[in-house]
C-alpha cells in the first residue's frame, strides 16, 4: 500500500436529478420572500408565518373560511349591478 495514495485524475460530480415539484405546492411571500408550503399557508389562514403578511383571499376562499362546510347556497348568481354612472360604456 503506497504511503501517499494517488489522487484520482478526475472528480466524479454527482448532479442531483431535478425532481418535478409542482409549482402550486409552494407560495412565495410578497412581503418577506419566504417560501411557504401551501398546506401550511392554508392552515395559517393565508397569513405568512414569518412576517404575518396577509395574502389576498378570493370570494370563495373567504366563504369557505366563514361558513360551515357544505352549508353555503349562492342566491341570485346571475344578478348584475346597476351602472348609474355608465362606467362600463367608457
Ligand atoms: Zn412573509
Amino acid at each position: 500500500m503506497p504511503i501517499f495514495p494517488r489522487k484520482p485524475k478526475y472528480t466524479i460530480v454527482k448532479v442531483a436529478k431535478k425532481r418535478d415539484i409542482p409549482d402550486d405546492l409552494w407560495t412565495r411571500c410578497e412581503e418577506c420572500s419566504e417560501l411557504i408550503y401551501n398546506k401550511k399557508l392554508d392552515e395559517a389562514l393565508r397569513v405568512c408565518p414569518k412576517c404575518s403578511f396577509h395574502f389576498t383571499l378570493g370570494a370563495r376562499e373567504r366563504i369557505n373560511l366563514l361558513i360551515d362546510e357544505g352549508s353555503f347556497v349562492e342566491m341570485d348568481a346571475d344578478m348584475e349591478t346597476l351602472d348609474p354612472l355608465n362606467l362600463r360604456k367608457r
